[in-house]
Formats: structure tokens, sequence, C-alpha cells
């Protein structure tokens, strides 16, 4: 058969050129030895999982750590995932993560085109060039035909696929062919597959060490009936051409690896590192599972920037969970920027990593309570202007205020910095009661209205904003004694049935009547940066309610 004849019958595409072409436009780089290329090379679905960023991260650390170069590949050779605006959204919810690209689709890179569907020339001379060696054929198989066979592998228990006697396209003639292209019927290329599954080889993976990998025996498609490849084709091409160095991807992956190592094989590419990382899984009751697009909301991207997640608090979480020995290092340089911890692949977990939101929150309290005051002003004044309700937007109006309510409530200038801050929203819902346009009170008392009502009166009638602290405290007491109510602690406990109540509960009443609230920061410091007027109409309004 002349197979010139056939590979250009099968693939007219005048773009393509000699091979040598595309070995010289993109040459090696020229990068310090150890340094790794790495990439992402998602597909455009317009939804960024975290394990997207889980990735990412990984392989930026190794690129940057090495001084090598982490660039963005758009995967989109699957036209039906497409979605408008999707690389945006790749953009811009990694670099809310503090994920850069150094080159890569819509960045600058010589590399490029970093989009697939831009890529097609070169795709086609590499397959042309395996028909002609004859490790690729037309497949004229229909969709029914494929059916069929998938059915009696099935019924018979063999192992699936267009493999061996099934690979009923591998031995056409060349009449056939060309009889089969003359008659217009669409075809696929598939590769003529060398090996058998028979033999097994061990492989080092990056991540999972020493495994055994059977040889591939199943003839792929490479490139689909519109000249489309498929992603096994491409990304060997790709990151070939791109000189990656180091593929760190899912270990959704692992299965097709045979594929892959036979596909560089036959390309005659040098076969890049792979390490295949571990999935996000979470509890679910009894059951651990993949953290799910379908049922988490906390498996988008999305849900921590809406949440208001602090990108360092989810950098630093999602560390913990991609290297074992990064917390050890957190706890003795707490205070060190995150990127001087050294990252290790051999570190990466080999099996599944378990998403713990309370451990993120707990983190991420830890983390909100290292920031000044005005870092957490500017962090929820971002937040609030994408996803603040108008009401929220206008407490960043005063900032002098709304820096002294943050002061109180995260405790800066006190003796422990409090922890109450978890991310932007919940921190910002927090802080409402400042504010008289959101100041919703439910006044759930512990003490009948008559009693709250004397509190509360006689809290008005001897409210001076300039008393100290210890002052304020001593009126509090008064009216505590006024009332019955302890104000001697060892004598309260010693009967408490003799006292309706002691001083902390009169101080519960004011809180609820001043904030709604019954457990806030101090209450003298509230009513301080409340000011006389609005501490005053809030206790009125406290009264009038009852
Ligand atoms: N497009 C593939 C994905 O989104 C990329 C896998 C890889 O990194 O090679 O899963």
């Amino acid at each position: 058969m002349d197979l010139n004849k056939l590979a250009q019958a099968l693939i007219p595409d005048e773009n393509v050129k000699p091979l040598d072409y595309y070995e010289q436009a993109y040459p090696e780089r020229d990068l310090p030895q150890g340094a790794h290329v790495t990439r992402l090379a998602p597909s455009p679905t317009g939804f960024m999982h975290l394990g997207n960023l889980y990735v990412a991260l990984a392989n930026e650390r190794i690129a940057h750590q090495s001084g090598g170069v982490f660039y963005l590949r758009i995967e989109d050779t699957d036209e039906k995932r497409k979605v408008e605006g999707a690389v945006e959204v790749i953009h811009k919810s990694l670099k809310y993560f503090g994920v850069n690209f150094d080159e890569g689709a819509d960045l600058c890179g010589n590399y490029g085109p970093y989009y697939q569907r831009q890529r097609a020339e070169i795709y086609h001379a590499y397959a042309k060039e395996l028909i002609r060696q004859g490790l690729a054929y037309p497949c004229f198989c229909t969709e029914e035909d494929l059916e069929k066979t998938r059915e009696y592998q099935t019924e018979n228990k063999l192992l699936p696929g267009y493999y061996g006697e099934f690979a009923k396209c591998r031995n056409l003639t060349e009449e056939e062919i060309y009889a089969n292209l003359e008659a217009g019927k669409p075809y696929v290329i598939r590769l003529k597959s060398q090996g058998d599954v028979e033999q097994k080889h061990t492989f080092h993976d990056q991540v999972k060490g020493d495994i055994t990998v059977t040889e591939n025996n199943q003839d792929v498609v490479i490139l689909k009936s519109d000249g489309i490849p498929t992603y096994h084709f491409a990304h060997a091409i790709d990151d070939h051409f791109m000189r990656t160095t180091l593929v760190i991807r899912g270990e959704e992956w692992l299965s097709s690896l045979p594929i892959h190592i036979e596909l560089f094989k036959v390309l005659g590419f040098k076969l890049p590192k792979y390490g295949h990382n571990c999935s996000i899984q979470k509890i679910d009751g009894e059951t651990r599972r993949k953290l799910s697009k379908r049922k988490d909301p906390e498996a988008s991207l999305t849900f921590y920037r809406e949440e208001g997640y602090h990108p360092t608090a989810v950098r630093t979480y999602m560390m913990t969970l991609l290297n074992s020995n990064f917390e050890e290092w957190l706890l003795k340089f707490p205070d060190k920027p995150l990127d001087e911890f050294k990252y290790s692949i051999g570190k990466m977990g080999k099996s599944g990593a378990l998403f713990d939101i309370l451990k993120l929150n707990d983190i991420s309290k830890t983390f909100m309570s290292t920031l000044s005051a005005e870092e957490m002003f500017d962090f929820l004044a971002e937040w609030v202007s994408e996803f603040g309700t108008d009401a929220q937007k206008a407490y960043f109006a005063d900032k002098d205020y709304l820096c002294k309510v943050l002061t109180l409530c995260m405790g800066i200038g006190g003796k422990k910095r409090r922890k109450d801050f978890v991310c932007a929203k919940q921190a910002v819902e927090m802080i409402a009661y400042f504010f008289d346009n959101t100041f919703a009170p439910a006044y759930e008392y512990r003490f009948d209205n008559e009693t709250v009502k004397k509190v509360l009166n006689g809290f008005k009638a001897t409210f001076d904003v300039a008393d100290d602290m210890p002052t304020w405290f001593d009126k509090v007491k008064a009216i505590a004694t006024e009332n019955g109510f302890a104000t001697d602690m060892k004598a309260y406990k010693a009967d408490p049935t003799a006292f309706p109540g002691n001083v902390s509960d009169i101080a519960e009443m004011l809180r609820i009547a001043t904030t709604g609230l019954s457990n806030t920061p101090d209450l003298w410091t509230i009513m301080q940066i409340l000011g006389a007027e609005r501490t005053l109409a809030r206790i009125e309004k406290a009264i009038a309610s009852l």
C-alpha cells in the first residue's frame, strides 16, 4: 500500500509542514539544570473545581521553585464541554489564589498557540507521519458497529475496546479503504497499537512511586472524524513541543498512562515525568467519597470567593493537603511567606486527600487574626464590592468607624487576638449590629420584661459615654444591686437561689439591648464606638420593644 498517498488522502491539510519545522520552531528551553516545565491543562468548561487549584498549586510550586516555567494550555478539543468566557474564569479564579502563569492561553509565550483547537496543523502533521509509518490507520466503524462489539465483549466477559480481532478496520485493504473514502464514509484515525497486554513494566510515578503498568494494546482514536485530536494524542504532542518536563495531573488519568507511554514512543518523543495526584475526598456519613461538583458546593472555587475566604488561608489549607510536612513547617515558621516552604513531590499524598472544611475554617481564623485592622478593612471592602449588599457596602463609607469596629472585633491591642472571623461573608454579618441600617435585633432575654425594663431604665438614667470602663462597670453593678442581683460572685456562687441572677446577667441584658446579641466583644468598648447618641437610642428602642 502506498502509505504516503494514503496519508495525503486521509489528511489533506495544506498547512502541514515537514516535521523538523516543528522541532525547530519549538526548541528545547534554555533553563538551568533541574528546572521543571509544568502546566495546567484544563478544559474550558467554565467550572473550576477545587481539584484544579490543587493540581495547579503543585505544578506552580514545582516549576517556580526549580527556576522553571509554569504555563496554561487550554484543552478545548471537546466542543460540547466548551463554555463562553471559561478561560477568563480560569485566569480570574487562579489569580485570586495567587497562582500565576508565566506563559499560556491569553498570555504571551513562544510555545503557543496554547489553545489546542489552534494547533490542528501540528496534530495533523504527526497523524500523517504515523499513517506513513503504518502506525495509524483510518477506521470507518459506525457507532452501531462499536456498540455491537461492546455488547459482544460484555456478554463474553472480554476486555472492552478496539483491539486485536475487534479492531475491524486495522487490516482493511487499500481497495476497501479507497472504496470507503469514495463512498464518503466518515472516519477516525486510530493508532495501530504495537503493545501486548501480557507485557508489564515498572513505571516510576513521581507521586505514587513505582507502579506496574501493562502495555497498551488498544487502537485508540487519535484524530476524530472532524480532524480534531483526542486528549491522548493532543497532550502528547503538546507536552513535547511545549517542552514540558513534568506532568502532575489527576489520578483519573492513571489508567490512560499505558496509551500515553505508547504514543510518546511511536511519535519518537521523550516521555515527560508523570505524577498522578490523588483526588480530593470528603467524609459523607459513613463513607469517604470524591468531592463532587454536583453535590458539594465547596468543590467549586467560586464557593471560596463567594464566602470570602482569604486566598492565603485557602492556599495554606491546600498546602496541608498537598505536602505532608507542610504543617510542621507552618508551626515552626508561622510568619514566613508560604512560598518559602520547600515543596517536595515526594511528600505528596499517595492516596486520597481528605477535605475538611472545619480545618480550613480553623486555618482561616488563625490567618485572619494576623491581619491589621487596615488590612482587614481592605480585604472586606474588596469582597463587599463584589458580593455584598448595598447596606453592607455602606459600612465602608466611614473608614475610621469601621476600623474601630474591626480593631475591637479582632482583639487588636488586647491581651490575645480574637479569632472570630472565618471569612468575609461571616465577618461582615458579624459586625452588622454596629450599623443602624442592618441592626435588626431579636431581643431574646433570659429575664422577664419587667426586670429588663427596670435594668434598661436604670442604665439609661446613669449612662455617660465619658465614663471610663471601671466607672461604667460600677454603675452596672449599682443597677444590679438596685434590682437585687448579686455583685459579689463569691456570695452568688455560695447560694445562687438567693438572687434572681448576678451582675453578668445585667450586663447581658444591656448587651442584648445594645447589640441584639448575647455574645459580643467588650460591651463598654462597643458603646464607646457607637457613641452616646446611638447607644441611648438603642436602649430606648429596646425599652420600647418590651
Ligand atoms: N484536560 C485534562 C483535564 O482537564 C488535562 C489532564 C492533564 O493535565 O494532562 O483533566
